[in-house]
């Protein structure tokens, strides 16, 4: 039983291995983004698809070091998300798609050599 605000997805065998080699062969990454577990890196691929799909849905209005300011489209509202450690104070969590869309701003998370 999943706890309170959350549900839990019943997935193949073959797509949880997909997904899982795949977390684990870019954990460490991942962990410099801020993803530190696989229900993470699942919840920031759902957030990628969706920004697919429906790229206006949120848009960066700009971003520097501690901070991304974002448009959201859906509620016509402004949302600030704190990038470290990584927190949405629109929100006030660290879990809502604002957070997920933080995740894929490239200039957010530079890749560390
Ligand atoms: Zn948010």
């Amino acid at each position: 039983m999943p706890k309170k605000g959350f549900i839990t997805l019943t997935v193949s065998e073959k797509v949880y291995d997909h997904f899982m080699d795949s977390y684990m062969a870019n954990k460490k990454e991942l962990c410099h983004r801020g993803i530190n577990s696989f229900s993470a890196y699942i919840r920031y691929n759902m957030e990628q698809a969706l920004m697919k799909t429906n790229p206006t849905v949120i848009e960066k209005i700009s971003i520097d070091k501690q901070r991304a300011i974002l448009q959201d489209n859906r509620t016509g509202s402004i949302a600030v998300v704190r990038l470290d450690p990584i927190f949405c104070e629109s929100c006030k969590k660290n879990t809502c798609s604002h957070v997920g869309y933080a995740y894929s701003i490239p200039e957010a998370y530079p890749l560390k050599s």
